[in-house]
């Protein structure tokens, strides 16, 4: 397998910490893209497929804390490194328990930076071993929250992803569709709702229709079941 470079996130507010780090991360080897608020931050880690986000606290609108708490939430699982100018303990336990993966106070030296990337990263790595699920050529990286079929990306919102690993975590289990709307969604849908049936349509747009081995099966009057079917 060809290692493609590392995909990093920086969110920083501040013009002239964004453009080093930028810079910095580049040089070192890294793909970086940046945003400069929350707002666009969130937005980003959702879509981007990366590897690592590097999250300012204190941003202009939504905060650090609160875009972490989010993804975590949305079930982005990326790792985060904080950066904050306060070293304050409460800082500190409030990152960790919100599940960041480590955190640097400012100012910081770029190389301190950089090697809490790459241990981060190397960390990752090792952890995700276990965590990539796979049915014949459809691979769901539970960590990287990354989706391939036949080796080729797959562009998931939040929800199919959550939908795909839900049937890859249970395949060959016929799963109803009030268990699917309970897992994805986190309540209980009334059964006569079609939100699970829109939603899976446009999963199998993407995972099944353009190959030929279909994966995902209708089982009438029930709900669905992922498995290879030769
Ligand atoms: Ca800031």
């Amino acid at each position: 397998m060809v290692e493609t470079a590392m995909k990093i996130l920086v969110v920083e507010d501040e013009a002239k910490t964004a453009s080093n780090l930028k810079r910095g991360l580049e040089e070192s080897g890294f793909v970086i893209d940046v945003a400069e608020n929350g707002e666009d931050g969130s937005y980003l880690a959702y879509t981007g497929n990366y590897d690592l986000i590097v999250l300012d606290v204190m941003l202009p609108g939504r905060d650090g804390w609160t875009v972490m708490a989010d993804l975590r939430r949305h079930g982005v699982h990326t790792p985060v490194l904080f950066l904050t100018a306060r070293d304050a303990v409460h800082d500190r336990v409030k990152g960790l328990e919100l599940g960041a993966d480590d955190y640097l106070v400012k100012p910081f030296a770029f190389s301190e930076l950089l090697a809490r990337v790459r241990t981060i990263l190397r960390r990752g790595a090792a952890a995700r071993k276990a965590t990539v699920l796979k049915v014949a050529d459809l691979e769901v990286d539970l960590e990287r929250h990354r989706a391939t079929r036949a080796g080729g990306p797959l562009d998931l919102t939040p929800k199919e992803f959550l939908m795909l690993s839900l049937l890859m975590r249970r395949t060959g289990d016929v799963l109803s569709r009030p268990l699917i709307a309970e897992q994805v969604w986190d309540i209980n849908f009334d059964c006569d709702s079609n939100v699970v049936d829109v939603h899976m349509r446009r999963l199998r747009s993407k995972v099944d229709d353009p190959y030929t081995a279909k994966l995902i099966h209708t089982v009438r009057g029930i709900g669905y079941v992922l498995e290879e079917r030769t």
